[in-house]
């Protein structure tokens, strides 16, 4: 890996191979469509970068949450298929209509909202969302017939395409997923019964998209695994063939020789026990690095790891060092890829008490990202 950048007090560096090579080793594995989710600024790296080297990797359309994040893909200059499913109350759709972004409908109103925001020669391309059991936004099943008639209604009028059919696993267990599968299949009969023939059917995300065949359908909406880490508590990335995608680095940005007893950050967790060295790692929890994993996070500096002393605060913690020779500005890894020797990041999601996926997508906004390939 190479270092980080001269005056740069800490990043977190995005391998774009990565992403592509994970997106195609998953496109191998399911034999569908990859829409590749790009949400929450790609799960913290970079909503853009990571849209095009999903695309280089073979996935055919790209997933956001809600039509800002769409039209901030479209200002990138992005104009690959894109699909945005959570919308703002009163949403009118129309800058999404006319940038070309398919919209999810989730209901009734959304539909009429999407077939109204139709341009004179282009009908608003949608993908109905149906409830099969997550108990979030879907079309409801007692609502399937009426919105799957409004919809070849619209359709027939020329006012939207339906270009798909969706809903979302719980990945609560196999047998919640299958019953979940046996109720889209519902779903899309019910369709079909009024004259609905969406091209994509898709269902799965990560887990279902690698665990669950039956799922795949048409496509699959790929988020966490594009970006190399495992949707699973009990597969590492590595075991599915997937390669992480971001590391988080920082330069030390102060030693100091302490005696035994020396308190350490607010409200002293941390004494130490003999004369050691305390290095000073200028990332906090104002950067995604979460205060409650003060007890468990770790760092690698010069190829050894060490835990982190005291209390994690907005901007910085302190790692306990011993007595290895330890300077400033030395490179301090917080994660990156295992296969590499480096640490994982589900140390810190274990430590925190949380997953791999928030701790990435939290990672904020005063971490330069930057882009490598390796
Ligand atoms: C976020 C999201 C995904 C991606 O989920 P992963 O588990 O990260 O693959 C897929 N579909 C929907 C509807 C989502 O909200």
């Amino acid at each position: 890996m190479t270092a980080l950048h001269p005056g740069e007090m800490r990043e977190a560096a995005i391998d774009v191979g990565a992403i592509s090579a994970n997106v195609r080793h998953l496109r191998r594995l399911t034999g569908v469509e990859v829409l590749a989710v790009v949400k929450a600024d790609g799960y913290g790296h970079g909503a853009a970068r990571s849209a095009l080297a999903a695309l280089d990797g073979g996935a055919t359309r790209l997933g956001v949450a809600d039509v800002t994040e769409a039209l901030a893909l479209r200002r990138a200059g992005i104009d690959a298929p894109l699909v945005a499913w959570l919308h703002a109350p009163g949403e009118t759709f129309a800058e999404a209509a006319a940038r070309g972004i398919e919209i999810g409908v989730s209901s009734a109103d959304q539909l009429l909202a999407a077939a109204s925001a139709a341009l004179a020669d282009r009908p608003t391309a949608i993908h109905v969302k149906v409830e099969t059991g997550l108990g979030r936004n879907g079309v409801p099943p007692a609502e399937w017939g009426h919105v799957f008639a409004e919809a070849a209604r619209w359709e027939r009028l020329g006012r939207v395409r339906v270009v798909g059919i969706f809903s979302h696993l719980s990945n609560t267990s196999e047998a919640d997923d299958r019953a979940a599968v046996r109720r889209f299949d519902e779903a899309l009969l019910a369709a079909a019964a009024q004259g609905l023939a969406p091209r994509l059917r898709h269902l799965a995300a990560s887990h279902a998209a690698i665990a669950l065949p039956e799922a795949r359908f048409d496509a699959v909406r790929i988020g966490i695994a594009m970006y190399g880490l495992s949707p699973f508590a009990d597969r590492t990335s590595a075991e599915l063939g997937l390669r992480p995608a971001m590391s988080l680095r920082a330069a030390v940005a102060a030693v100091r020789r302490v005696p035994a007893g020396q308190g350490v950050s607010y409200g002293y967790l941390h004494r130490t026990d003999s004369d050691t060295t305390l290095a000073l790692i200028p990332l906090g929890y104002a950067d995604g690095i979460p205060r409650n994993a003060s007890a468990g996070g770790a760092v690698r500096i010069g190829g050894r790891v060490f835990p982190v002393a005291g209390r994690i605060a907005m901007d910085q913690f302190v790692v306990d060092v011993g007595d290895h020779p330890v300077a400033v500005g030395d490179e301090a890894l917080l994660f990156g890829d295992p296969t590499l020797g480096e640490p994982a990041v589900e140390t810190w999601a274990d430590a925190a008490g949380t997953i791999n996926y928030e701790i990435v997508t939290r990672i904020g906004p005063r971490v330069p990202r930057r882009q490598v390939t390796r």
